[in-house]
């Protein structure tokens, strides 16, 4: 058993995995024209979306481009951070939100991190910035599950769920 995952049940691919090709010379077709918005190569066909919660109402914009990987790293970037603040404010977005953001780390990332340095740039290369466990919005998403994660038996009596709800309750919580 030198291959097990050759041999194993078909494995379906990850939740928002795409199957984007970074563009190689002689071969594959349509991203020869490089980054939708800088022009550089090479570029990859990449998905990103973000979510929206509305209270009750929902939306998730996908947004769809052939990108190079800094131009691209930027669009996930400031898309992925901007979902941590509204896809927040939903009862069912609560749920999706996770689902979008790994899709995105899985999807796009992933996709753009294979990729080398573009070059040839027609125009400036958008500003990655920072990463986006960098920025606030993902550390203050990230807070409330690293403070049920002390000692002790601070887990009783709380269920699935209880660390984002808390979020809401922001100003009032005890730390
Ligand atoms: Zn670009």
């Amino acid at each position: 058993m030198t291959h097990p995952q050759q041999y194993g049940p078909p494995q379906p691919p990850p939740y928002g995995q795409q199957p984007a090709q970074p563009y190689a010379y002689g071969q594959g077709q349509g991203y020869a024209r490089g980054c939708e918005v800088c022009g550089a190569q090479p570029a990859a066909a990449v998905t990103v979306r973000a979510h929206q919660g509305m209270i009750v109402v929902m939306r998730t914009v996908t947004r769809r481009g052939v990108l190079c990987r800094t131009g691209g790293l930027a669009v996930y970037r400031k898309t992925t951070s901007d979902t941590l603040v509204t896809g927040r404010w939903g009862l069912f977005s609560l749920f999706v939100t996770p689902f979008v953001v790994l899709g995105n780390v899985l999807g796009a990332r992933s996709a753009l991190r294979r990729l080398p340095e573009p070059y040839g740039a027609l125009r400036p290369l958008l500003d990655p910035g920072r990463r986006v466990l960098r920025r606030a919005p993902a550390m203050l998403v990230l807070t409330p599950p690293a403070l049920l994660a002390g000692p002790g038996d601070e887990h009783a009596g709380l269920s699935v769920g209880d660390c984002v709800a808390n979020t809401a309750e922001w100003p009032s919580r005890r730390s």
